[in-house]
């Protein structure tokens, strides 16, 4: 249990870009570190796409991108997925958008807020992204966030890559969405469904 992988959508609209991403975030030397989940009941593929009319996106990261400017969403609702915006806002690079979505899903309660997220979250994203030997961009990564003084557990400071939030996941059931692995199978093998929250985070 516990470790996550990542699938590109073959029906994405960009696919080559998307694979590309994801075999370089692969190809980092801790990748595997950073997706694995121990300790907690998320994992399983979690579906990379652009394709906003494929049925695995939630209704409410189709709505979201509706209203412009995001780069892109991971999904706390529905299949693991995240969905980038194929006409992202500015230049930061695909490759820390999709750290940033992952760290969503590592460290959940940290960041539905569209302007910016808790500070803690930056902290972790910025030691996560430093161990991954991914450069930080104090404004694209961090929103301008002050870091220094935000108190960090222990355990992330130990090892940035494995601290893992739970909290908010205690009510999490994993188990298929049948309405999803009948109708499209996006190619990826494991469904989880996220019962208790219907927001997406941003971002
Ligand atoms: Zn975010």
């Amino acid at each position: 249990m516990g470790q996550l992988s990542l699938v590109v959508d073959p029906n994405a609209l960009h696919q080559d870009t998307l694979q590309t991403l994801v075999d370089t975030f692969n190809s980092l030397p801790r990748a595997m570190k950073f997706l694995n989940m121990q300790g907690s009941p998320l994992s399983g593929a979690i579906t990379i796409t652009d394709n906003l009319a494929r049925p695995a996106v939630s209704d409410g990261n189709r709505k979201a991108f509706a209203s412009g400017g995001y780069r892109a969403f991971d999904q706390k609702k529905g299949g693991m997925a995240i969905v980038f915006n194929s006409n992202p806002p500015d230049n930061k690079p695909l490759l820390n958008t999709l750290i940033h979505e992952i760290g969503h899903i590592k460290w959940p309660g940290l960041g539905n807020d569209s302007e910016k997220h808790d500070p803690l979250f930056y902290a972790l994203l910025n030691n996560a992204l430093q161990k991954l030997g991914v450069s930080v961009d104090p404004q694209q990564d961090l929103q301008g966030q002050s870091i220094e003084n935000v108190k960090i557990p222990q355990k992330a400071i130990d090892d940035p890559l494995s601290y893992i939030i739970n909290n908010n996941r205690s009510e999490l059931v994993p188990g298929i969405d049948s309405a999803q692995a009948a109708g499209d199978r996006w190619g990826g093998k494991c469904i989880i469904r996220w019962l208790h929250n219907d927001r997406d985070s941003i971002r």
